[in-house]
Order: structure tokens, then sequence, then C-alpha cells
């Protein structure tokens, strides 16, 4: 049996680690390894990278606030000046 703590090879009954005392009853902690991190962290981005697009593309679908009042002619002569104001 391996021992968790310093990785050296003990017999597979003993309680405690013949060279560091770590205690062998217990089992090993969980430590996040780099395999886990790769899988981790491309979920994440895999995730937010979706969700970008995802959104983008549902805000591109929503009318520009532009669209959303319509202001007269009258009130912003400015933005036609091709025609003539009536006098
Ligand atoms: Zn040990």
């Amino acid at each position: 049996m391996k021992c968790s703590n310093c990785g050296f090879e003990n017999k597979a009954n003993l309680k405690f680690c013949k060279k560091c005392g770590n205690d062998m009853t217990k089992p090993p902690e969980w430590f996040c390894d780099t395999k886990w991190h790769i899988k981790t962290l491309s979920i994440i981005y895999i995730v937010l990278i979706i969700g970008y697009f995802a959104i983008s593309a549902f805000l591109h679908k929503l009318p520009p606030p532009y669209d959303q009042r319509i202001i007269p002619e009258e009130m912003t002569p400015w933005l036609y000046p091709h025609k003539t104001p009536e006098p």
C-alpha cells in the first residue's frame, strides 16, 4: 500500500507509514491535479463562450432601441436634410 503523504511503499496491513508515520487507515485526501484543472477550466470556458454567443444572438434579435419610439419628422428636421421645411 502506497503512503498518501510521502509515497513510500508500505506493507498492506500497516496502520502507519514506516517512513513518515502518516496514518494509513484514513483514505487519501483528494487533490485536484492537472487533468482535473484542464477538464474543469475547459468546461467553464465552453460554457462562457457558448453563453456569450447565445446571449449575443438573443440580443441581436431584439429591435434596436431607435425603433422602439417613432419621433415625428417635424420635431427632428435635422435628421431629414433633403426635405425643405414648409413655410
Ligand atoms: Zn509516508
